[in-house]
């Protein structure tokens, strides 16, 4: 995958052409519930900036943007109330990379 799907699901999400159950939203950030969640929480973080994965992520994002993805993470993780939790980037398909738009994944079992 080396063109970026502007009809993928996470762009959709994004346009609003798919409903999403939002927890946070900026004008560059977006997390919202997963779909087919694999913890108690799991939530998305996407950057709305169109990007097929992490490195493309890295390559086309100013530094100044990316140290604020990550800073609003950690403002998420803080919002939901969690302690305890993974955080997981598939990076292409071969591990297992479904969407092609890049996501971070925030997964916890902590109890509510
Ligand atoms: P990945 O395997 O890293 O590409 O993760 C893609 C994730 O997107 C999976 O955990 C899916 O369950 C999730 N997903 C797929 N479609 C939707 C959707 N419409 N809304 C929320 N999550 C979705």
């Amino acid at each position: 995958m080396n063109t970026y799907d502007h009809n993928n699901v996470f762009a959709k999400i994004i346009k609003g052409d798919l409903p999403a159950k939002k927890v946070y939203e900026d004008t560059k950030i977006l997390a919202f519930h997963d779909i087919n969640p694999r913890a108690n929480i799991h939530i998305l973080v996407i950057p709305k900036n169109a990007c097929i994965d992490f490195t493309d992520f890295l390559k086309n994002t100013n530094s100044i943007e990316i140290a604020n993805f990550f800073q609003t993470v950690h403002i998420i993780i803080n919002q939901l109330g969690i302690k305890n939790y993974n955080i997981q980037i598939n990076n292409g398909a071969k591990a297992g990379q479904e969407i092609f738009h890049f996501h971070l994944h925030i997964l916890s079992n902590d109890e509510f």
